[in-house]
């Protein structure tokens, strides 16, 4: 239900309704909702702000792009000259489809197959993060068989803990990621057999959503003191990778991300006398504040204790509240004074889990009405699925006032792509 522009002279929830100068109320009238909307001024400001930070040091961003893989923000990062952080062969497509050189491409994750890692080689791609020693053997012999020196740094498990929500740390010794120290020493030992792969990089990531700086420091610490070893003993350290984590403000006032100046002061701490490249992964801090979910109220269901908002976007659309019970500000965005009350805001996906808050004191709302979800840039639609057959939303990026389409809401056509009945039976 399209909802009337009020006339009247701007208010707070006027101001609301703005981003990146567009007025989220009109584009909702002539989009349907959901649909996720980004703000490239925001994501341009995130990155002016941490190289800034960042000045005078021989510092790279490669983006982690699963964060928000959207041809149109990948775009956006190669026009910053913002490299990328792939753990799949599809991250590694969509980057270079985007215009993302070769030479600014780190390749993480503990499952790289044989596919991907050759891919990857083919590609030329600036470092692999090495995350066990049957990958180390496995980059060895491809490499080999390519006749292609692979450069590769080891990713250090720093066994510190993030603070963070524990589906999303990383650095901890029972995490399924990189390797202890003492692993990755005896590596460095043996790196003189390996005649196709130049270890000569150390990589640290310990957690996402990271709101204070003293585990960033502890990590880079630990790092370090391996890398003064390691060149103690004679190995050169061309590049250290402080991975990514940088955490956001998801709820207005009671979270409070980490400066960057403050984060920048400590790696220059860390890392003072190192005179080779650093490289940094941030994902979720160069893009989720920058988005916005915009949905409609489908209706209000009263419940025998709380009072059920449905909107017409779900767990499939933005997953991180039933995955982490992530907290997100809701806004509507709907004109005059309203009474307040307590919501559960849910989704129509028929999944108890599909619930984006749980008693949020909101204004009364109407069918109808429009809602905007806060913090999605990130691990939003890049989280997204069908689940219950609901077409992907559309994704708006706006910019200086005006808006563009970056991704079609899928049809049900494309929706069911690649899908046939049982036809052609094989015998396997
Ligand atoms: C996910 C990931 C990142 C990005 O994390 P954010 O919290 O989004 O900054 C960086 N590096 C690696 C290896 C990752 O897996």
């Amino acid at each position: 239900m399209p909802q009337i522009l009020s006339s009247s002279p701007p208010d707070a929830q006027d101001a609301d309704a703005f981003f990146d100068g567009v007025d989220l109320r009109r584009l909702a009238e002539r989009l349907p909702t959901p649909f996720h909307a980004y703000s490239a001024h925001a994501i341009r400001q995130r990155i002016d702000g941490l190289q800034q930070a960042l000045h005078g040091l021989d510092a790279t961003l490669c983006y982690a792009v699963k964060a928000n893989s959207t041809l149109a923000i990948l775009h956006l990062m190669a026009e910053a000259g913002v490299g990328a952080d792939i753990v799949s062969s599809g991250e590694l497509w969509r980057s270079l489809h985007a215009g993302i050189p070769a030479e600014r491409i780190v390749f993480s994750g503990v499952g790289k197959t044989e596919q991907e890692i050759a891919e990857a080689l083919a590609a030329g791609i600036l470092r692999f993060n090495v995350e066990s020693a049957d990958e180390l053997h496995t980059l060895q012999r491809l490499a080999s068989d390519l006749h292609i020196a692979a450069r590769a740094a080891v990713r250090i498990n720093p066994d510190v803990d993030a603070q963070t929500h524990a589906k999303i740390s990383t650095g901890k010794a029972e995490n399924k990621f990189g390797v202890s120290i003492a692993e990755a020493r005896r590596w460095f030992a043996e790196a003189g057999r390996l005649t196709h792969v130049r270890l000569d990089g150390l990589h640290v990531h310990i957690g996402s959503q990271i709101l204070s700086v003293e585990p960033f420091r502890l990590a880079l610490q630990r790092v370090a003191a391996f890398w003064r070893e390691l060149e103690a003993n004679g190995h050169a350290i061309a590049s250290i990778d402080v991975g990514g984590g940088l955490g956001v403000c998801y709820r207005a006032g009671q979270d409070h991300p980490v400066a960057p100046a403050d984060y920048a002061a400590a790696i220059r701490e860390a890392l003072a006398g190192f005179r080779g490249r650093i490289l940094l992964e941030p994902g979720r801090y160069l893009v989720a504040e920058a988005g916005v979910l915009l949905t409609r109220v489908i209706r209000i269901k009263q419940g025998e204790r709380q009072n059920f908002l449905v909107l017409d976007a779900a767990m499939n659309d933005l997953l991180r509240p039933s995955l982490y019970d992530a907290w997100h500000d809701i806004v509507p965005l709907v004109d005059g004074q309203r009474e307040r009350t307590r919501y559960d805001v849910v989704g129509p996906v028929c999944e108890t889990g599909d619930t984006f808050a749980r008693d949020r004191e909101l204004p009364e709302l109407r069918p109808g009405d429009l809602v905007m979800i806060r913090g999605t840039g990130a691990y939003g639609a890049s989280m997204a699925s069908t689940y219950n057959s609901r077409p992907l939303a559309a994704e708006v990026l706006l910019d200086q006032r005006r808006h563009a389409i970056v991704r079609h809401r899928q049809r049900f056509e494309d929706m069911v792509a690649g899908e046939q009945p049982a036809r052609d039976w094989d015998m396997a």
